[in-house]
């Protein structure tokens, strides 16, 4: 699809309220949404408070306790949401445009993977609506042992800008499909694709109240529903400082349970008995530059064997120089903008005090010239650093690499440890050993060995060790995070 490369509004409908017991609400103040490809603000959405999350929590247990929805053959809710994935596929081109209007994903990516992605992981999701037996254990001739999944009531759920769609759905279908209804907050900067994604849900046969969106401000809302006494547990997705203002709010208002997907600082070990090191350097471009390295999983420390450092590093800087900056909604965009002029500040800075103790930038991180007040950064290469430099210790959240050389295996794994972080992490080698010994070493959440990045692989968890979070999205175990395990002994003597 190829959308105008000026923006049109009648292509655009975006909803300015929350989305509360199956209806629109709109509050009292609102908040600017602008699209950080041309800095212009699109819309207004309305900011709610703490009585409005409050509002939104009550209706959904209300509605996760009467309306049939955890009580039904479980078949049922696999049903709905194998439907709910269909509409989202009938309506892709729109969803796609509310995803892209003011986020940093461009339209022809929204298209052709995000809003796809989103129907796919609902279809995988809907398939253990009925596979979430319990266990029975005869633990003597006259007992019975069970252990029994029950849902939560509601689940509180609170998503980043990065990949609206996308993290929001992973964190409310398994909610729902689990028999939970689900109060979630977007980010403010990206607060319109999951409005949509809720309203094809009632299309779908999700009974009203089970979905619920409260828009506004994290400090706010997010605040709010972490502390809520009716939210019997709290996903997030979100960097490492918030999501200990969450895990913190969980336990003074709980304790209650908590899925923390955080940060990362994602190391590539890249050996010296790769194939072919154009190959390699085309994927660690990728794995730094996606989304403009406004990515999780970022693969943005690169660990090179001394032997090929000079040509996969050469190759890399060529590579800077072919990305080229567009509007989000035009259909030839492929870059992505830099969602703040805050997160461009921020950028710049941590490759500044990186300069500053040291580092070279052999590819310059710079403002790439665009229509408007867009923001884009270009990809940015840094050797000299050490593990103390800025950039290699701390989130970046933006297209900047750094490089450090290694000798041995031993150096490499070593260089590869965080004292933070474990999201994830990239070996590429051909020795299947050498792979193993990596995968076994390193603390990441996800290793990729020979790739890097996620395809539509639903059934491999995703989550991070350490700093990086506490349990996983996606795979069997997104689902049963979403239950708690209720232990019943019967007797059938006297
Ligand atoms: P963020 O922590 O600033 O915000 C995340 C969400 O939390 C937003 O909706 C925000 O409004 C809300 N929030 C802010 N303050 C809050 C508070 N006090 N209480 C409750 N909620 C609050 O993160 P971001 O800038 O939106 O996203 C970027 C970060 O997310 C990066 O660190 C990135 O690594 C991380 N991330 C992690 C994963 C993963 O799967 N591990 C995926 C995507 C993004």
């Amino acid at each position: 699809m190829t959308s105008p490369i000026t923006f049109d509004p009648s292509l655009v409908d975006m909803p300015r309220g929350h989305f509360i017991g199956g209806r629109f609400v709109e509050s009292g103040d609102t908040l600017s949404v602008a699209s950080p490809s041309d800095g212009q603000v699109r819309a207004e959405v309305c900011a709610g408070g703490a009585a409005l999350v409050d509002r939104a929590v009550q209706d959904a247990a209300h509605a996760q306790a009467t309306s049939g929805w955890a009580t039904c053959a479980p078949r049922e809710r696999g049903r709905v949401l194998r439907r709910w994935a269909d509409l989202v596929e009938a309506h892709r081109d729109e969803l796609a445009r509310l995803e892209s209007v003011c986020s940093t994903r461009p339209i022809r990516e929204t298209t052709a993977w995000d809003v796809p992605f989103t129907a796919e992981g609902l279809r995988f999701f809907a398939e253990y609506a009925d596979k979430l037996g319990g266990e029975v254990a005869a633990t003597q001739s006259d007992l019975l042992g069970m252990v029994i999944g029950e849902p939560y009531g509601v689940i509180g759920a609170i998503a980043p800008w990065n990949f609206p769609l996308v993290m929001g759905s992973w964190k409310v279908a398994p909610a729902l499909v689990a028999g939970n209804a689900v109060v979630i907050k977007p980010s403010e900067m990206t607060p319109f694709s999951i409005v949509r994604l809720a309203q094809l849900g009632i299309e779908a046969g999700l009974p009203a109240g089970l979905f619920n969106v409260v828009q506004g401000e994290g400090g706010v809302v997010g605040e709010a529903l972490s502390r809520h006494p009716l939210c019997g547990k709290l996903t997030f997705t979100g960097s490492t400082r918030t999501g200990v203002a969450v895990m913190t709010a969980a336990a003074e208002s709980g304790p209650k349970p908590v899925t923390l997907e955080l940060g990362g600082k994602s190391p590539q070990i890249v050996h010296d008995d790769i194939r072919s090191v154009e190959t390699v350097a085309a994927r660690i471009f990728r794995a730094f530059t996606g989304n403009a390295g406004q990515v999780c999983v970022s693969g943005s420390r690169l660990i090179v064997h001394r032997k090929v450092a000079d040509e996969l590093v050469e190759r890399l800087v060529s590579l800077t120089g072919t990305v080229a900056p567009g509007m989000t909604w035009d259909g030839d965009t492929a870059y992505s903008p830099v969602i703040s002029a805050r997160q461009a500040d921020g950028i710049e800075a941590i490759v500044a005090r990186s300069l500053a103790v040291g580092a070279t930038a052999v590819a310059p991180l710079r403002r790439l010239a665009c229509p408007g007040d867009g923001r884009f950064l270009s990809p940015c290469v840094l050797t000299g650093v050490s593990e103390q430099t800025p950039a290699v210790r701390e989130e970046i959240f933006g297209p900047v690499l750094t490089v450090q050389t290694f000798e041995d295996e031993d150096e490499a794994l070593s260089l590869a440890a965080h004292p933070v972080y474990g999201l994830a992490a990239g070996v590429h080698t051909s020795d299947l050993g050498r792979a193993m010994r990596a995968v076994r070493s390193l603390k990441a959440g996800t290793v990729w060995v020979n790739r890097y990045g996620r395809s539509s692989d639903f059934v491999i968890p995703t989550g991070g060790f350490g700093g990086s979070g506490i349990g996983k999205d996606l795979g069997r175990q997104a689902v049963e995070a979403n239950l708690r395990h209720k232990s019943v002994l019967m007797a059938f003597g006297e």
